[in-house]
């Protein structure tokens, strides 16, 4: 589109029109690095609060007040592109080549999901912190597990994340990226709450075994579904039948988020 534009000579009153078009265009191109769309996030805020100690549940209340935990979850995706929280805007993703861990790999100097995430947690267990860096803290924190737990914000540095990969889903222009964070989970038409009780059928065992590790198993676990998630069709036409091969990849690291979110608060603000 851009390209189009440089060649052609427009009269000088239709630059501003066609610029806010141009503008327009951008904002509405999915987001390269949202990690789970507001939905899926909101899930494993709804799936952490249900796991909460008593006393962690008080210092939830303390640090956010009015907002629920899985409204908080998606305050580190709005606030991106301000000016103040600029410089998180790689603390979403990490890119870890095939066959490579988290160490071997070549770090963004910017920072990413998992450094950011280490830093935050030991912010937060200092204690120094204000109420506000508290506070901000602990939102990105809420908001990384999810963003680590989504395959696809692990990639493998060939396709951003899977947005370089342009599919249709069910008929409409989509990438693999949206559809892992946003079109499989809005596919089955349900309310944050009742996708929270549909997937909340889980034994304790399986909780016990879940509500384990740090950031970096988190990161290398997401790497282990690579194989499904580039298994397409020639056409790059996707829907049910790839999304009912899957869709169990998404509710388990839903799941997980959400588990390993009310870990780790219970974890620092526990007892
Ligand atoms: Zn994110």
């Amino acid at each position: 589109m851009l390209a189009i534009c440089s060649r052609t000579v427009y009269p000088k009153n239709l630059m501003p029109h066609l610029l806010s078009a141009v503008l327009l265009f951008i904002l509405m191109l999915p987001d390269p690095a949202q990690g789970w769309g507001r939905t899926g996030h909101f899930i494993t805020g709804e799936i952490a609060q249900r796991h909460l100690t008593p006393e962690a549940a008080a210092h939830v209340e303390r640090i956010l007040g009015e907002t629920s935990l899985a409204v908080a979850t998606v305050w580190m995706d709005q606030v991106r592109s301000q000016d103040a929280f600029r410089h998180t805007a790689d603390w979403h993703w990490v890119t870890i080549p095939d066959g490579m861990r988290y160490e071997e790999a070549e770090h963004n100097p910017n920072g990413d999901v998992v450094e950011a995430f280490e830093r935050q947690i030991a912010a937060l267990k200092s204690g120094e912190l204000s109420p506000e860096e508290e506070r901000d803290a602990f939102r990105m924190v809420i908001h990384m597990i999810g963003d680590m737990h989504q395959p696809l914000h692990v990639g493998t540095g060939e396709d951003r994340g899977g947005n370089d990969v342009r599919v249709q889903w069910l008929g409409n222009r989509s990438n693999l990226h949206r559809v892992w964070d946003t079109d499989m989970i809005e596919s089955w038409g349900l309310t944050t709450t009742q996708f929270t009780d549909a997937l909340l059928i889980l034994d304790e065992e399986t909780i016990a075994a879940w509500k384990q590790g740090g950031p970096r198993d988190w990161a290398h676990e997401s790497m282990v579904y690579r194989s499904d998630i580039y298994d397409l069709p020639e056409n790059l036409e996707l829907g049910w039948e790839y999304r009912n091969r899957n869709f169990h990849i998404v509710e388990k690291r839903l799941l997980q988020s959400g588990l390993r979110i009310a870990m780790v608060i219970n974890e620092i603000y526990g007892s």
